[in-house]
């Protein structure tokens, strides 16, 4: 092999064979030594090589030391060059730190990289590193070392191991991150060596990324091998265990393309662009351009500290992220089942990728900063990763940059992952894997115009956000859409779902249309929303607002609201590290009665438990929260958040206004009653004037039980979010299932007209303030099926006021009638435009 000009570094006469030197330091001086009769470097470089020793930690591991003069001595350096000295006894390098090969370094520049580069790849070949640790031939060093990796691969020839099978990939969309992490684990498992090879490529299946690297598509020819004793039975059980992965990777392609194939009721593009299809959860057409929620790589400062504080810091970094990665698999197997949590799972794997990690040490070798080096390999490793130009792998360079954020925030507090504070000032779509309510709650709406998240269900608090914020959503849209490259031109439909891709000059334009006619339209609604929800036969229903701050309180009435018909009061809760107290409660109430200004006013007692937890109010751990000590259940067991809730709400109600107070999750008469007598308590306590006192109807045994309930009560308002959870079990924040969580699911509205009835009886109202109050077709069946008033989030105010006044009572009526009797939600949705 002729040398290349990188080959030139390393020469027989800088290789010294079995050496035994008596410390650290005299190997490194015995090192330089070479390094200075071959004329790399001056004499000086081995003091500054020993130095270096004092400030950095230059072990590699698996026995290979780096050892390097400082930064600041490169002058010393004459020629680039490597010497090694083997030592087959090892020196104590560190502590517990052995080294069997020093690998002395004089670089003037980056030609750092090629070596350190070179000894990543001996590093990762343990068998080749401890034959070379022993070797009595220099040039046995000598060609490890000047190989490249292109050699490597020319020279050495794809070979399947003694046990094999071949096997063509069954999965629909090949292999991508989900099995390949259960193929790592079953390979980790089996105690033996499994590799796997695609052609001439070849890839250890004990790691993700090697077996992510070969691109497998549907159809593709894997020869699967093993060594080892047990290598025939380890075999077969893995072979087992990829084969019983293909059901639920077809079952899991078939509904993606059975809900890319769902007829859209909206606007439909004529060009067929692509489009990646999620859940509607904010309505409104948007153009603009993708926006990854990626932090800019171009922020993270390069702040040089010592090795061995540096690794220190990667390491806790990595620990606490593979310890939350842990805790993310467990909620989100909980919450969404084991499949979503997989991506999870995914990305926890790539956290011991032996590259990246190296990668990063060998950065900070160099003397960057950890963040930085950090940062440096996770986007070299995904560059790669997309490069490579298949979709597959496109998607696990966003799972390696997902994962990489969690850990560049430990490694650097201020870079918060998913930060928001590099969106372009043009208009973009935000897509990311999630976002808080905060991160929604503070986006600029100039810049920002719609949003996409991978997770999250329609009637997550960011969605119902979102549609506060009047940008159109969608959520649920699974993890393809993190593969969509940033800057992708985009139309957004938070009506359908939809996310297109790249649409076609025909597609804007018919797009800009819908949108501008949708703007008349709601310009006509808004033009009459402060009129009441009077029907054409003079029936009238009454429209509240959901809000829960007084400051929200006048852009909810010039949306057309008549009053707030549900006021969250978990809002005070969350956020912050301790309970309000009842003074700030009392203030925040009364704020809302004096904004109204006579208007009424419905306040929901604490609602904690479910998706809403608070760190502060200590609550035990619960398999199934959303079963569990939650709504009124909760108030009952603490009093410690009853009574200074109830004493504000008493208080406020005092300087007059028009409040009533509601409870929340209530599911039997005794929970009534009790909630009462703590109400009667506290109200003659303070001498406080009587108010209405409400529950709300999210629960099926409420609803069938409505009409004792309604002896106990003044009014109720039906929850239909957590109703419609309960009665289809059906999680509301399961992505998976949230196509199917329909509130207008005929089984839903019969309990509504139980609820109806049941309050009819005893002659009390009866309130709807879940997502499908705000959705102008639910609003025409709600009125139909004989509900007296509506609640929504301010801004579908003017669109259902606008649908109930041009309709008449008896075609609600008659519309209801029919929505009871069919049998699934699609038929009741299909009944929108024969009403
Ligand atoms: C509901 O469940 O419909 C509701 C209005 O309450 P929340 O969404 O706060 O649970
Ligand atoms: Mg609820």
């Amino acid at each position: 092999m002729s040398p290349t000009v990188a080959d030139a570094f390393v020469a027989n006469e800088l290789i010294r064979l079995a050496a035994t030197p008596v410390s650290k330091e005299a190997a490194i001086r015995e090192a330089c030594q070479l390094l200075i009769a071959a004329g790399c470097v001056e004499p000086g470089y081995e003091a500054s090589m020993i130095s270096r020793e004092a400030v950095a930690n230059t072990f590699l591991g698996h026995g290979v030391s780096i050892p390097h003069g400082l930064g600041e001595d490169r002058g010393l350096v004459r020629r680039d060059g490597l010497a090694v000295l083997q030592i087959p006894g090892g020196i104590e390098w560190n502590p517990g730190q052995t080294a069997k090969l020093v690998v002395a370094i004089a670089a003037r520049s980056d030609s750092h990289i090629t070596i350190l580069r070179r000894l990543t790849r001996l590093i990762q070949d343990d068998a080749r590193l401890e034959r070379l640790f022993v070797a009595t031939d220099a040039g046995e060093l000598v060609e490890a070392l000047t190989q490249d990796e292109a050699t490597v691969a020319a020279t050495a020839p794809a070979v399947d191991l003694p046990e094999h099978f071949t096997w063509a990939v069954e999965y629909p969309v090949g292999l991508h991150a989900r099995p390949a992490a259960v193929w790592v684990e079953a390979a980790r498992g089996s105690g033996v060596r499994i590799q796997v090879r695609h052609g001439g490529e070849i890839a250890d299946a004990r790691n993700l990324v090697a077996l992510l690297q070969l691109g497998l598509r549907a159809g593709d020819s894997v020869t699967i091998s093993a060594d080892g004793e047990q290598a025939a039975t380890a075999l077969a059980r893995f072979r087992s265990v990829i084969t019983g992965l293909t059901a639920q990777e077809k079952a899991d392609a078939a509904k993606a393309a059975e809900r890319a194939e769902v007829p859209v009721n909206g606007w439909v593009p004529s060009g067929a662009p692509r489009a990646i299809v999620g859940i509607g959860a904010s309505p409104g057409i948007a153009i603009g351009v993708v926006h990854l929620l990626t932090a800019a790589q171009d922020d993270i400062p390069d702040v040089p500290v010592q090795l061995s504080e540096g690794g220190n810091l990667l390491h806790e970094a990595l620990i606490v992220t593979r310890q939350q990665m842990v805790a993310l698999v467990d909620d989100t197997t909980r919450r969404l089942g084991a499949a979503d949590a997989a991506i999870f799972k995914a990305q926890g794997e790539l956290l011991n990728d032996s590259d990246l990690i190296t990668l990063t040490c060998q950065l900070m070798v160099e003397g960057h900063g950890v963040a930085w080096s950090w940062n440096q390999a996770v986007e070299r490793m995904a560059s790669r990763l997309t490069a490579l130009g298949n979709p597959v792998l496109a998607a696990r360079a966003a799972d390696l940059r997902d994962v990489g954020r969690r850990v560049l925030s430990r490694l650097h507090p201020v870079l918060k992952t998913g930060s928001l504070t590099d969106v372009p000032d043009h208009p973009c779509i935000i897509v990311a894997n999630d976002l808080s309510p905060s991160d929604t709650a503070g986006l600029d709406k100039d810049r920002v115009i719609g949003l996409a998240t991978a997770l999250g269900g329609p009637t997550s608090h960011t969605a119902i956000l979102a549609r506060t914020l009047g940008l159109p959503a969608i959520v649920a849209g699974g993890a393809g859409l993190l593969d969509v490259a940033n800057g992708t031109p985009a139309i957004i439909d938070g009506q359908t779902g939809r996310l297109y891709l790249s649409p076609s000059e025909a597609d804007l334009v018919s797009a800009k249309s819908w949108i501008a006619e949708r703007a008349r339209r709601r310009a006509t609604e808004e033009a009459e929303r402060g009129l009441p929800a009077r029907t054409s036969d003079g029936h009238v229903v009454a429209i509240g607002a959901n809000v829960n701050r007084p400051d929200q309180v006048p852009l909810a009435l010039r949306e057309g609201g008549e009053g707030v018909g549900l006021m969250r009061t978990e809002f005070l809760f969350l956020e912050r590290d301790t309970p309000p107290s009842e003074d700030e409660q009392f203030e925040t109430y009364r704020g809302m009665i004096d904004a109204l200004d006579g208007r009424p006013l419905i306040v929901r007692a604490l609602d904690i438990g479910g998706d809403k937890q608070v760190a502060h109010l200590h609550l035990p751990h619960e398999e199934n929260p959303f079963l569990g000590v939650r709504g009124a259940r909760l108030l009952l067991r603490r009093p410690d958040l009853l009574d200074p809730q109830l004493r504000a709400l008493y208080r406020a109600a005092a300087g007059g206004g028009d409040l009533s107070i509601m409870f929340p999750m209530v599911t039997s008469v005794g929970e009534v009653s009790a909630l009462r007598a703590a109400c009667e308590r506290i109200r003659s306590e303070l001498g406080a004037p009587c108010v209405p006192l409400g529950i709300m109807i999210e629960v099926p045994a409420a609803a069938i039980q409505a009409d004792s309930l309604a002896a106990h009560v003044d009014f109720f308002s039906i929850g239909t979010n957590d109703l419609t959870q309960y009665t289809l079990a059906i999680d509301r924040q399961n992505p998976d299932l949230a196509a199917e969580a329909d509130s207008l699911h005929p089984a839903v509205l019969r309990l509504i007209r139980q609820t109806v009835e049941g309050a009819a009886r005893h002659k009390r109202w009866v309130g709807v303030c879940g997502g499908i109050a705000g959705d102008p077709f639910g609003a025409a069946l709600l009125a139909g099926l004989g509900v007296n008033e509506l609640s929504m989030t301010p801004r579908d105010i003017p669109a259902v006021k606008a649908r109930l006044r041009g309709c008449e009572l008896s075609a609600l009526r008659a519309l209801a009638e029919r929505a009871l009797a069919v049998e699934t939600a699609q038929q009741v949705r299909a009944l929108d435009s024969l009403s």
